[in-house]
């Protein structure tokens, strides 16, 4: 993470032999040869248009002459870390923007991201009693993909808004041109968004004495801020506790953190342009983020975004829906994870509650009957999007806790760990999502509704749903 860590050093990842039981879905795909291009031999699915081959060469070649955002020392530790939590031991919390955007970026938006994971992170710390993961949606979340590829407004049809990385969202034939430069401005963007926070984690800001100030300004006033002022509170209690029986509260555990990055992995010649072999160990790494993700629409197991993920070393996760069986469950393990490597494979569930009921329980009895290693972690809003009669996209703080609520009964009944939640948030006090002890509403959504893709829970929410699962991993 960015703690002083070399990126030369030599940490061990925990490995297992691969298992020698021969596996009811196991695939040969991954005997073939791979390289950074060999994506591109595979159907590619929510492919970039770029009309200008030339122009795209130019910019994927200008990428691969500027510096790496990550390190493969830090992508270990976040590597071990996770391979911990597999085994029962942590948990692991992501978030940020669904979509980053060149418009939005400023470095309080940053700041207040970060806060509101730190003041989560120690909430859960101190309810699950396990080390808490970080890790931001952040410094490379910019590509979307769409279900529709175009755009109708008025008789006029356009390519759908991709992301600033692909395109703008202004409706002119320009801004919705694919345009390759944009990967270098969303590469820059990632820069500084990394910079502040490798400053605000290792220079004092992620200080565990001052949590109070962590609070965010508008939270302070609501149930959520004054709830978190009181555990804060007791969290003082017990620092002060330590340093009177003799624990060094300024050594580096308690003044700074790891803190990791992640995006999906869907803009293809973005994540070649930045992958690295790695000077110590002579591997690949997606040096664009700590870890990625394969998203819903482009798992496809011959696709082009499976066989670029199985070739880099970076911890890596997918989303899941209801739509997929245990068997393909399988075979994506197999494809991304052929060694079974605890901590390597993240499955990120999101299906709504009901469907979640009915359908994780056989995914993991695929997944314990196979021997696979995998951390199970819910996204409990994507399965829970909705259109309002105004026409916004929203979702219901009630039914994100019913989903959070099923995914960690299916695994108590199972006998699983709930590794750890996904969640789309922000730091700043937007109106996009319904409910909770907030009062945001249907009629009040237009007020701060400020979003480039899907609703993200506000400070004062994604706090209170940290509550929630600290209460829920206590008892
Ligand atoms: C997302 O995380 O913003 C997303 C598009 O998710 P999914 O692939 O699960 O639909
Ligand atoms: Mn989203």
């Amino acid at each position: 993470g960015m703690t002083n860590r070399q990126s030369g050093s030599t940490l061990n990842v925990v490995t297992e032999p691969p298992s020698t039981s021969s596996s009811t879905f196991s695939s040969d795909s991954n005997s073939e040869p791979w390289s950074p291009t060999s994506w591109r031999n595979k159907n590619v699915a929510q492919p970039p248009n770029y009309l200008d081959e030339d122009e795209l060469e130019a910019a994927v070649s200008k990428l691969g002459r500027c510096s790496p955002l990550v390190f493969a020392g830090e992508v270990r530790t976040l590597h071990e870390q996770l391979a911990r939590a597999c085994s029962g031991q942590g948990f692991l919390l992501m978030g940020g923007d669904c979509a980053e955007a060149f418009g939005e970026f400023n470095v309080d938006h940053v700041r207040d991201s970060f806060r509101v994971l730190l003041q989560m992170a120690l909430v859960l710390t101190f309810g699950s009693a396990m080390p808490v993961i970080k890790v931001g949606r952040m410094a490379g979340q910019f590509a979307k993909p769409r279900s529709e590829p175009d755009e109708e407004r008025d008789g006029v049809t356009l390519p759908s808004y991709r992301g600033d990385i692909i395109n703008s969202e202004e409706f002119t034939e320009e801004a919705r041109r694919h345009n390759p430069w944009n990967m270098v401005e969303a590469y820059h963007q990632s820069a500084q968004t990394l910079n502040i926070l490798r400053a605000f984690s290792t220079g004092g800001y992620a200080d565990i004495s001052r949590l109070h100030a962590w609070n965010l300004d508008f939270v302070e006033q609501t149930d959520e801020g004054s709830r978190y002022r009181t555990f804060a509170t007791k969290v003082d209690e017990s620092l002060r506790f330590m340093k009177a029986i003799g624990v060094d509260t300024s050594s580096p555990a308690f003044t700074k953190t790891d803190f990791f990055t992640a995006h999906e992995c869907l803009l293809l010649p973005y994540e070649q342009a930045l992958t690295r072999l790695d000077s110590t160990t002579g591997k690949w790494y997606d040096c664009s983020s700590h870890m990625l993700w394969v998203g819903e629409r482009t798992r496809q197991l011959d696709g082009a975004h499976l066989e670029f993920c199985r070739g880099i070393n970076n911890p890596l996760g997918v989303k899941i829906s209801d739509k997929c069986t245990p068997e393909e469950l399988i075979q994506i393990i197999d494809t991304m994870n052929p060694q079974n490597i605890p901590g390597r494979l993240t499955i990120i569930v999101r299906m709504g509650a009901e469907k979640l009921r009915k359908n994780l329980p056989g995914l993991i009895r695929a997944v314990q009957r196979e021997g696979k290693s995998v951390l199970w972690i819910s996204d409990p809003v994507h399965g829970n999007t909705r259109k309002t009669k105004n026409g916004y996209k929203t979702r219901d703080f009630d039914n994100i806790r019913a989903e959070l609520r099923a995914f960690f009964d299916v695994h108590d009944e199972m006998g699983s760990h709930p590794g750890g939640v996904h969640l789309e948030m922000t730091g700043e006090d937007v109106t996009e999502c319904i409910g909770g002890l907030s009062d945001v509403t249907e009629e009040s959504l237009a007020k701060r509704y400020n979003t480039y893709c899907d609703p993200r829970l506000n400070g004062a929410q994604a706090l209170e749903l940290a509550f929630l699962i600290a209460e829920r991993m206590r008892s």
